[in-house]
């Protein structure tokens, strides 16, 4: 079956190439084709997709009658400022669309590529638009799926002995979290302040926190919704996922450390989450499929799966001090995740939950198993115990005002790199 589906699937072709010039080592070979909305210089939102260093409107592809005959009734749907409606008309036209698109910037295909006045209609270079939050996220979830995560901050405040609780390798743990403050790439984020209770004091204290950190994830995007009471299985999981996104997710340590019991984490997490701009479809992502780590305690039947449904994404995170340069601090991949999106979709939905289009969930920070691969300052620090040194010479226990923290991910193999662009953000002194 999945063989198959990789045989379908033409604009995944890594011998393709595009009359449109790409430069090496580019996140947005024409294997990608992501899905985003930009800001345009005359100011009109539109729904795009992205080849090289070019944004491709798909509104005015359209206009121009090249998404003609996909199955897509209105093709104002690519005019609306998100893609939620784009992504609700389903699984065979997100796939149809990467098709055509596929075929119209084919060096090959002379349609467009010859056309060289209707190309300042649609074809726009990057640095000229300002890219948009691709959906309106309904509601958002954040798992905790990295075993090596769990287990580095077990050990950290808990029980070096009994580092991961006793539920964590029988289902995917996850929290309800807040869908207003996730933001796109290049929106900066004041540090948030709050309560925190100092080591040795009796009572807490307000004020900004002092330990500011990120935290390396993704994201899926869901794709099909659900009626309240329905059930995913793992096998039909995918079916409701459009791509995915890199999501860094700020934490306040200091203030979580001290609110997060009973409930978990509330306004430690709450006051900003950075995605990466383009959605990439799982689709695209087809190519480095691989398998999950074993699972060395049996789970139950809702949780077991077939086949390969992790994929190998690096991932990375870069600190870039006020007028210095960057730093990379962290690299891990995707494929380290203990839980898969199949099993985290599986149990969202067990109990009848229903899911939208838009909904976004995210991995739970990704660290991998080597200290270079930890996703947060908290565990690359051990909690401040072992700080790093950046290029420019200066210390990090966590993050400092005007840092940017920068994440990147991409897969590659030895024929194609499908990449995700950047999560940027820049943290401003407290508000
Ligand atoms: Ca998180």
């Amino acid at each position: 079956m999945q063989k198959q589906d990789k045989m379908m699937i033409k604009a995944n072709d890594p011998s393709l190439e595009s009359w449109i010039e790409i430069p090496a080592d580019s996140d947005f070979p024409i294997q990608n084709i992501p899905f985003g909305v930009a800001r345009l210089k005359n100011g009109k939102i539109h729904c795009v997709t992205r080849i090289g260093d070019f944004v491709i409107d798909l509104y005015e592809l359209a206009g121009l009658g090249f998404l003609d005959n996909l199955d897509i009734e209105d093709l104002r749907i690519f005019k609306q400022p998100v893609l939620n409606d784009f992504i609700a008309l389903g699984k065979p036209v997100w796939h149809a669309v990467r098709e055509r698109v596929s075929d119209l910037f084919n060096r090959d295909n002379a349609t467009l590529r010859d056309d060289y006045d209707s190309q300042s209609k649609y074809l726009f270079y990057i640095s000229d638009v300002e890219m948009q939050m691709p959906v309106r996220v309904g509601d958002y979830t954040d798992f905790y799926s990295s075993k090596e995560h769990a287990t580095n901050v077990g050990m950290m405040f808990r029980d070096p002995e009994n580092a991961l609780l006793p539920n964590w390798k029988h289902l995917p743990v996850g929290y309800h979290g807040r869908s207003s403050s996730i933001v796109v790439s290049g929106t900066n984020i004041h540090r948030p302040k709050g309560q925190t209770k100092p080591n040795g004091a009796d009572t807490p204290v307000f004020g900004p926190s002092k330990l500011f950190d990120f935290e390396l994830e993704t994201a899926f995007v869901i794709g099909k919704k659900t009626a309240l009471g329905d059930q995913v299985s793992t096998s039909e999981a995918e079916d409701h996922i459009f791509g995915m996104v890199i999501f860094n997710d700020l934490s306040a340590r200091d203030m979580q450390t001290w609110e997060y019991v009973p409930l978990g984490p509330f306004l430690a997490k709450n006051f900003g989450s950075v995605i990466s701009p383009w959605i990439v479809t799982l689709e695209a992502l087809e190519p480095f499929r691989t398998l999950s780590p074993v699972q060395d305690v049996k789970v139950l039947p809702y949780l077991e799966y077939d086949g390969e449904k992790s994929f190998d994404i690096h991932l990375e995170v870069l600190i870039k001090p006020e007028n210095g340069e960057e730093s990379k601090v962290c690299h891990s991949n995707f494929k380290y995740l203990y839980w898969n999106m199949s099993q985290q979709l599986a149990h969202h939905t067990v109990n009848g939950c229903n899911i939208n289009v838009g909904d976004m969930m995210a991995s739970g920070t990704i660290s991998g198993p080597t200290p270079e691969s930890y996703g947060s300052m908290l565990e690359l620090t051990w909690r401040g115990t072992k700080p790093l040194r950046l290029k420019d010479g200066s210390e990090r226990k966590f993050i400092n005002d005007h840092d940017t923290i920068i994440m990147r991910g991409f897969a590659k193999n030895d024929k194609v790199r499908i990449g995700f662009g950047e999560s940027v953000t820049k943290i401003l002194p407290v508000k």
